[in-house]
């Protein structure tokens, strides 16, 4: 397990120099790992985690969440409507919203309850068919939907960028269609580009195999 907190610092170090001004949050992505695996780091004070399916979420982290109120898990994952009041209990931030569907559920549980979640928009930057995100044109509409008339509380945008060379050029325009909407904070980045996500002004990266290692 010290390898999992070597390369923990590791990665810190690496953010570390990049000298950025605003604080970037790593968002350790824990999916198929065990508690063992995660245990490491929540001991060295560790407190965000991440996960992309809400029943794992809830078997490995109910207790462990109960026992430690500073832990935050984050939902990474494609979100289907009939699990987002299961989500609502276990998770403190959403990354994946990207229906009106569940933007209705989500504001519905707040109203009845004091605990609020944070979101982020998902992008479909790439238009990829594939993946799930909303198209960029419908971004702002979106955006006004969740905040003007359900009153979310909406952190910033996500994207899973295409797996091709042209990374960048999808942060730079993610980090253009952020600040267009005046948010400010940015979930990109995972473990083989947190770097340049970064560059690009993510400011919640979501890194699992370079810190748990590979999932089989
Ligand atoms: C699994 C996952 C990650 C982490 O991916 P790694 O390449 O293992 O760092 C980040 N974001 C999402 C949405 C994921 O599903």
């Amino acid at each position: 397990m010290s390898s999992i907190l070597e390369s923990f610092d590791k990665i810190k170090s690496n953010i570390k120099n990049l000298e950025t001004k605003r604080s970037v949050n790593i968002v350790a992505i824990s999916k198929t790992f065990s508690m063992d695996h995660i245990k490491p780091l929540i001991d060295i004070g560790h407190d965000h985690f991440g996960e992309n399916k809400v029943q794992e979420a809830l078997s490995k982290w109910t207790t462990i969440k109960y026992d430690n109120q500073k832990l935050k898990l984050h939902m990474v994952g494609k979100l289907q409507s009939n699990k987002a009041k299961d989500a609502y209990k276990i998770f403190d931030y959403i990354h994946s919203l990207d229906t009106q569907k569940l933007v209705d559920i989500f504001s519905n549980c707040e109203k009845d309850s004091l605990k609020k979640l944070k979101y982020f928009i998902q992008v479909n930057i790439g238009n990829e068919s594939q993946k799930s995100g909303l198209p960029i044109n419908e971004i702002d509409g979106f955006y006004n939907y969740c905040t003007k008339e359900k009153n979310l509380n909406i952190l910033g945008l996500m994207a899973i960028p295409p797996n091709n060379q042209n990374t960048k050029k999808y942060f730079e325009k993610m980090s253009e269609l952020n600040k267009s909407l005046g948010l400010k904070e940015l979930s990109m980045g995972m473990s083989s580009d947190y770097e340049d996500a970064i560059r690009y002004d993510a400011t919640y990266v979501r890194i699992g195999s370079s810190i748990f290692g590979s999932r089989y």
